[in-house]
């Protein structure tokens, strides 16, 4: 995830001051130091470093910070606060037409992620604002595209309109057209780009702008190239006034200065973030989270509303009766870990929590391992087996060995643990539980 070392850095500034009861001048001085040398190796635009430190410390010195009782904290604090304002302060949302179908223009160069990341947003928009959707296929300059984006939509159930190589232009405004008859209330226009900037996409793309007035115009841009994507937003934003960026593969960008800087320098607001490959790993950009993840203090936000996204209520309410009634089964046990792993690797979900470190997050790949071998021996089982796991004698523990690749201890750990639990579920629902109503939230 981004912004590991920048994460790093800052903390340990911060730990030097909060080792000192009082804070002298000469000590912010140092702390301003090392916060600017780990913006500056996070590949923060130097100029917006210069001036983020600037305000930290006009407002640092400025303040009670001195005389107040935990200066340490009033410098994360006011640290914390500047950034958030760095990267944008509000949520920025996609302007959506009151007169649908609402158009996006989604720009970018080549291999930013424009085709990929428009169907993630597409999807997004289908999932959690119940809206429908339609992708028109106008990147008719690389030839894989139209059916790239063919692949993407069907994953979706998106439907996707092409209409193969003829003019863009023509193909934008017939998607348009075929949206509004068919009654899709958002178009993804996926549009061609170029490996560089260039004079002849540029023109092309403000031509398309002109002949369809799109609602929104979203760059597309590459978190991993650092300050090349934001150059890159210059340019498309002087060319085409956007309205705001995508940044991609914010899942390997170890620095971040591509999230830091964009805001600062264009005007523009990100308003997601792809964090992933797959097409469910986008997430909406909020500033004042990013801020709080970046300063370690943890995105506990994202991560609840990520649960709540993933974890069937309805479910949870079933697995309460089966806990009561000790009904808990291997198959319950399953779906509980089905529902763990929908919400992304264990190392993302651990690094939206307050305190966890990059370090802290190696060993959640040997958990995550742990985690497969557990389905798979799951998997492995007939539904009898997992409903009655005492029918498991050692020939069918050496079958399920053989199917989920692994080995008799690792079925017999796996069946321990599966009984510690239900001891323990035993005692709940003997009582303590029926008083204690809320164990899911309700
Ligand atoms: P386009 O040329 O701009 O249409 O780019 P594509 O959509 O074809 O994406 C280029 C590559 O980037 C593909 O291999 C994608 O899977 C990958 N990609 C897109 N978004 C992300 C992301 O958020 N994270 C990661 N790791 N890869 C991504």
């Amino acid at each position: 995830m981004a912004f590991e070392g920048l994460t790093e850095k800052l903390s340990a500034a911060f730990k030097k001051l909060r080792g000192k009861g009082r804070l002298t001048e000469a000590d912010v001085k140092e702390a301003m130091r090392e916060i600017r040398v780990a913006l500056l190796e996070a590949d923060v635009n130097f100029k917006i470093v210069k001036q983020f430190v600037a305000t930290v410390t006009e407002r640092a010195v400025g303040s009670d910070v001195l005389e107040s009782l935990t200066p340490a904290q009033m410098i994360v604090k006011i640290v914390n606060e500047e950034l958030t304002n760095l990267m944008g302060s509000e949520t920025a949302k996609l302007n959506i037409s009151p007169k649908p179908p609402t158009v996006v223009m989604l720009v970018g160069l080549n291999g930013a992620g424009k085709t990929t990341n428009g169907a993630k947003l597409a999807g997004y928009m289908k999932k959690q604002h119940g809206k429908r959707p339609l992708l028109v296929a106008c990147d008719t300059f690389r030839p894989a595209a139209i059916t790239q984006l063919e692949v993407v939509g069907g994953q979706l159930d998106v439907p996707v309109f092409q209409m193969g190589q003829i003019d863009p232009i023509d193909i934008a405004k017939a998607g348009i057209e075929h949206a509004r008859k068919h009654g899709n209330d958002i178009v993804f226009i996926d549009t061609a780009g170029r490996l560089h900037v260039d004079e002849e996409l540029m023109e092309q793309l403000k031509d398309m702008k002109a002949a369809i007035s799109p609602d929104e115009i979203l760059l597309i841009v590459d978190a991993m190239i650092g300050q090349d994507a934001v150059n890159a937003a210059k340019t498309f934003d002087e060319a085409l006034d956007i309205t705001g960026v995508m940044l991609t593969k914010l899942d390997g960008d170890a620095r971040g200065g591509a999230a830091l800087s964009i805001k600062a320098v264009t005007g523009k607001p990100i308003k997601f973030v792809g964090v992933g490959e797959k097409l469910d790993q986008i997430e909406v950009f909020h500033p004042d989270r990013m801020a709080s993840r970046i300063l370690g203090m943890g995105d506990v936000l994202s991560l609840i509303e990520k649960a709540q996204q993933n974890f069937d209520m309805q479910k949870a309410a079933e697995l309460e009766q089966k806990l009561r009634k000790n009904k808990f089964t291997l198959a319950d046990f399953y779906e509980q870990l089905a529902q763990i792993k929908n919400m992304g690797s264990l190392a993302d979900i651990a690094g939206m929590l307050p305190g966890v470190n990059a370090k802290a997050l190696e060993g959640a790949n040997v958990d995550e391992r742990a985690l497969a071998r557990t389905e798979a021996i799951i998997l492995s089982m007939t539904p009898a087996e997992r409903e009655n796991p005492s029918l498991l004698n050692n020939s069918r523990k050496k079958r399920i060995a053989a199917g989920s690749g692994t080995q008799v201890v690792d079925i017999n750990r796996l069946l321990k643990q599966f009984e510690m639990m239900q001891q323990v579920t035993k005692q709940f629902s003997g009582g303590r539980m029926k008083r204690k109503a809320g164990l899911f939230g309700k």
